[in-house]
């Protein structure tokens, strides 16, 4: 028998399907197989089985060993995993590990422990290197692999060096092993109980409505506090009766927990958690369970939508607008585009779930694709937040230069006086954004990124914010000398301060990147909040999205202005959904809720429109800006990105790669809107110089994309980065 295998190596060269021979007969589609590649033993696995083959019999090397009985893919996510090759622009081996635990490809996590070797802080590696025996070969290619300070499995090196150069090299005390235990049920702690509760009369009907439709996608637009979490599990009930799997996916690792409560709550261990902040552990036994049928909800980020299930009965996305779901690094990809395609794959219900839909999607709703169902009230009518908008420029004339405005110091205080809890939303982390020389105006940037940096009081240092790079705090200007240095813009860590100043005796917490680095980081400070272990959270983003705490009353908003400045195209319906989903926490259960509004643009008509949640309204006034100026959805913008740390050498490549655009340009033009060449709007990242060629092109002409990809990805090389980007939300 014959295999068409695909090879674990991420590389365009080697990206085709090979073929091998076997007679082992558990070998079958989906399977993860050892075969001989050059000279060495290489991951793959099996996408195709054939009785013959047009090569000759002795030209075909045979599969050497069989890694798992189980087959890794499914016929289903073999067709998603090739689907993802055709439509995303990706090599097939990166469209493959998408599907797998990382842990899979690396060699067994079975252990309880996980050993880790590590290089001696402050080994001179190269001369240890230079005191081997000249036959140590493999403990020299060690150590150099570990030079870098990484860490990394015994078990991986082992199997990439031999055991005994590990051991010899950590008998040397080159290198040491570090122990780390991890626990394998994720969220262990996370008990609830099943609160009975009956569906009110639309909830009702929305259920009904996804279950009744032809269409494969509902669109269920929901005011914030609508109970859209009810609908969900009531489908998904649904769907598991009848002998079916299910997906739900939310926008960000922190809401994960919640909404797993909630299905524990309902289905018992019947739900599995696919994402990142999991150990290798968890990751790989939650990954199996649903592999095995063990479990059938699968709950996660997008990534989640690769989950090992069969017979997938009903896709859930939850706050479907949010940017979280296109992936910005590669490989990147839409997961809605694929939640359809594997809905159309099983006949399953695919259901989009908003308060503040995208553009794009409602459009698709009203335009008659999607079936749209509307929950316009909060359940028992409780009523949405009344909003105050503060105008700060009238603020700092009368002399107020704090970062709250006299109106949210009144409400913070009449909400603790109340007992009750408040929520203080900003878009941006660490303490000052940047730090400005105010004798010479200098600003203090990183040194291998276009970009200032950011103060961190915590840390006592500058971080930039782009590639992580900490640098020791200035005492005086670094160009020239002066110690007069002032704090530009306000970040997470002083608003803290600041609310610790003016209300002493409050309990305040802080969720941003910083304080949720840790396992289970995000879970444990929204645990505390909701069990009112503190009085103000103090958050970005984070804190924005689908949390239910019932006992917040006050949402103060300082930055509403942020986001409309940003060049994107898309800016106003990112400040329109922030503001909404921020508001959209306060007063969710007894108590009237209230939101403060900050911003230097009250006129502002976005901010407006947000602030009345006139969603309509905006939507029919973006929609037709977009029209007029031709972009999304009514074109796709395209962008190629090239990098390289050799700025020459990336000129020279763009100018080469526009000028063969140029000619399909040529041929096209009735379809391009715009077509131009430039410096990328961040000029230089960790050290890569960055330009780009930029194209807004009809929408829907995959044949132009397809051989604008083409001619770009011949360009990529070891030392030059060429990406494609279709609509990204990130064009800097
Ligand atoms: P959304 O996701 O639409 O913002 P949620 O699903 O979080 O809203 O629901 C808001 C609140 O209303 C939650 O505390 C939830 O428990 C409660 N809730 C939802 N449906 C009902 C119902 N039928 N009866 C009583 N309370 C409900
Ligand atoms: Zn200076
Ligand atoms: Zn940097």
């Amino acid at each position: 028998m014959f295999a068409d295998v695909i090879v674990d190596i991420n590389n365009v060269e080697v990206d085709k399907v090979f073929e091998y021979s076997f007679s082992d007969c558990r070998i079958t589609l989906g399977s993860r197989v050892l075969v001989p590649f050059g000279k060495k033993l290489i991951e793959g696995i099996v996408i195709g089985v054939k009785e013959n083959s047009v090569y000759d019999a002795d030209k075909i090397k045979p599969i050497n060993s069989l890694l798992e009985e189980k087959p890794a893919l499914t016929p289903e996510t073999l067709a998603l995993m090739q689907h993802v090759c055709k439509t995303c622009y990706v090599t097939r081996a990166s469209a493959l590990r998408l599907f797998l635990p990382s842990e899979m490809r690396k060699g067994k996590v079975k252990e309880q422990f996980n050993r880790f070797v590590k290089i001696k802080d402050g080994l001179d590696v190269e001369g240890a290197i230079s005191s081997l025996k000249k036959t140590a070969v493999k403990q020299k290619e060690l150590l150099e692999f570990l030079k870098n300070g990484e860490k990394h499995l015994f078990t991986v090196l082992s199997e990439r060096f031999g055991s005994s150069a590990v051991n010899a090299v950590v008998g040397k005390q080159f290198a040491e092993i570090i122990k780390e235990k991890y626990f394998r049920l994720p969220y262990k702690d996370l008990a609830s109980v099943n609160k009975q509760i009956t569906l009110t009369e639309k909830q009702k009907e929305a259920v009904e409505s996804v279950k009744n439709t032809d269409k494969t996608v509902s669109l269920i637009f929901g005011v914030t506090g609508s109970g859209k979490t009810e609908v969900y599990l009531n489908l998904i009930n649904d769907v598991i009766k009848n002998g079916k799997t299910a997906i739900m996916l939310v926008p960000e690792i922190a809401l994960t927990p919640q909404m797993l409560k909630a299905l524990r709550a309902r289905f018992e261990n019947h739900a599995a958690i696919l994402h990142s902040g999991l150990s290798a552990g968890e990751r790989f036994d939650e990954w199996w369970r649903l592999r095995n049928g063990e479990a059938q909800i699968a709950i996660g980020a997008r990534s989640a939508i690769f989950a090992p299930l069969e017979k997938v009965g009903l896709i859930i996305i939850d706050e479907e607008h949010d940017g979280s779901y296109s992936s910005e690094s590669a490989p990147r990809y839409d997961t809605i585009e694929l939640a359809k395609f594997r809905a159309n794959l099983n006949n399953a219900k695919l259901v989009l779930g908003s308060a503040t839909p995208s553009i794009e999607s409602y459009k698709k709703a009203i335009d008659g694709e999607y079936n749209l169902i509307e929950l316009p009230d909060r359940i028992n009518k409780r009523p949405l937040p009344s909003v105050d908008v503060v105008d700060m420029r009238k603020e700092v004339m009368r002399g107020n230069n704090s970062v709250f405005s006299s109106v949210l110091k009144n409400e913070i205080s009449r909400c603790l006086e109340n007992n009750n809890q408040a929520i203080i939303f900003l878009n941006q982390r660490g303490y000052s954004r940047t730090v400005i020389c105010t004798e010479c105006g200098h600003v203090q940037k990183c040194k291998d990124c276009d970009v200032s940096l950011t103060y961190h009081q915590e840390e006592n240092a500058l971080l930039c914010h782009y590639c992580g790079a900490k640098y020791k705090m200035i005492n005086a200007c670094t160009e020239c000398g002066s110690p007069y240095i002032k704090h530009s813009g306000t970040g997470t860590e002083r608003v803290v301060s600041e609310l610790k100043k003016l209300y002493p005796t409050a309990r305040i917490l802080r969720m941003d990147r910083d304080t949720t680095q840790n396992k289970e980081g995000h879970f444990n400070i929204i645990n505390k909040f909701t069990a009112k272990e503190a009085d103000i959270l103090v958050g970005t983003q984070m804190i924005a999205k689908g949390h239910d705490f019932p006992s917040v009353t006050l949402v103060g908003i300082l930055d509403a202005d942020m986001s409309l400045h940003f060049s994107d195209f898309r800016s106003s319906e990112r400040t329109f959904q922030l503001i909404t989903q921020v508001a959209g926490r306060s007063g969710r259960a007894q108590e009237k809720g209230t939101v403060v509004l900050q911003t230097y643009s009250p006129e502002n008509l976005t901010l407006r429109q947000a602030i009345k949640y006139d969603y309509e309204g905006f939507f029919n006034q973006e929609v037709s800006i977009r029209k007029a100026t031709g972009f999304p959805p009514f074109t796709d913008i395209v962008r190629v990105l090239i990098s390289g740390a050799d700025e020459q050498g990336v000129i020279n490549a763009t100018k080469a790669i526009y000028q063969e655009l140029t000619e399909v340009y040529n041929q096209n033009k009735d379809k391009f809107r715009f077509f131009g060449c430039m410096k990328a709007p961040l000029k230089r990242l960790q050290n890569k110089f960055r330009y780009q060629i930029l194209m807004r092109i009809e929408a829907k002409e995959k044949e132009l994309l397809d051989k604008i990809f083409i001619i770009s990805d011949k360009y990529k090389s070891r030392n030059l980065f060429v990406s494609f980007e279709i609509n990204s939300n990130n064009l800097t």
